[in-house]
């Protein structure tokens, strides 16, 4: 059965002890009830220490924001599945769109990170997402399907099971837009249908896909309780426990 996650992708934000204060927050605010798993992307710095906070408590984890594409060697500045998954750590984020666009990542650089993140053993939270222009001239399915075939459909199906798909449009990341309800949940079941016709119906149900964009306390529960909606990657607002916590709490 597919699970529930809520993950907060911090970026280039917060010192040290910002994060340790967020993260105690937010496991301090957490429901009992609540019956998602939880995620905190820090930077890299920042990744052992949240990763030991977290890894004793069931149901939370870490993960990282990117690895590199390559193996080890003379990359200054990067660094590698293997050095992320020695941590302990169980996630990496990969194909953001903020790393799409800054940093010219394409669909054949991603599947080579998907291919070492998951031979190191990571679970990949991969993010596709289309632009407003793409969705104004009604491209978006075409572009998600590009994105996913390009970087994902290689995989077989074990390797597919360590698979978190993220839905982020552009036009709603850090904009304060959400995509509307109806929106968000026929990308979904699209998505979902995509890893059907690929793969199966019970893969297909066991991926876990998540809604990323100006997600928020006001609109967490309505986007979740969508059929196809397993939860969220949150920006600007995993980055204040009260509303990360709520956020969480919402499942
Ligand atoms: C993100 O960057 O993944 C994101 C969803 O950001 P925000 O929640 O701030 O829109």
């Amino acid at each position: 059965m597919r699970k529930n996650i809520v993950a907060g992708n911090w970026k280039m934000n917060l010192n040290r002890n910002e994060g340790i204060k967020l993260v105690e927050d937010v496991l301090n605010l957490l429901s009992s009830n609540s019956t998602s798993e939880v995620v905190f992307s820090p930077s890299f710095v920042h990744l052992y220490k949240v990763n030991k906070m977290c890894k004793s408590i069931e149901g939370v984890s870490s993960s990282a924001q990117n690895c590199s594409a390559s193996e080890k060697g003379t990359f200054t500045g990067e660094v590698s599945a293997e050095m992320i998954k020695s941590l302990g750590v169980e996630y990496v984020i990969l194909g953001h769109s903020e790393r799409r666009e800054n940093f010219m990542e394409t669909n054949n650089e991603l599947k080579q990170k998907v291919d070492i993140s998951l031979k190191n053993g990571l679970k990949v939270i991969f993010c596709c997402g289309e632009s407003l222009s793409q969705r104004k001239n009604e491209v978006h399915f075409d572009c998600i399907k590009n994105q996913i075939e390009e970087s994902l459909f290689h995989l077989n199906e074990t390797e597919f099971e360590n698979i978190i798909i993220a839905y982020e449009p552009i036009w709603a990341i850090g904009t304060g837009v959400t995509a509307s309800t109806d929106q968000a949940q026929e990308m979904h079941q699209f998505i979902r249908d995509l890893i059907s016709e690929k793969y199966n119906n019970e893969i297909s149900e066991n991926t876990s896909i998540l809604y990323g964009g100006s997600c928020k306390p006001s609109n967490a529960k309505e986007l979740f309780s969508q059929k196809d909606i397993d939860g969220g990657l949150i920006g600007g607002a995993s980055l204040n426990a009260q509303d990360f916590a709520q956020i969480i709490n919402s499942f």
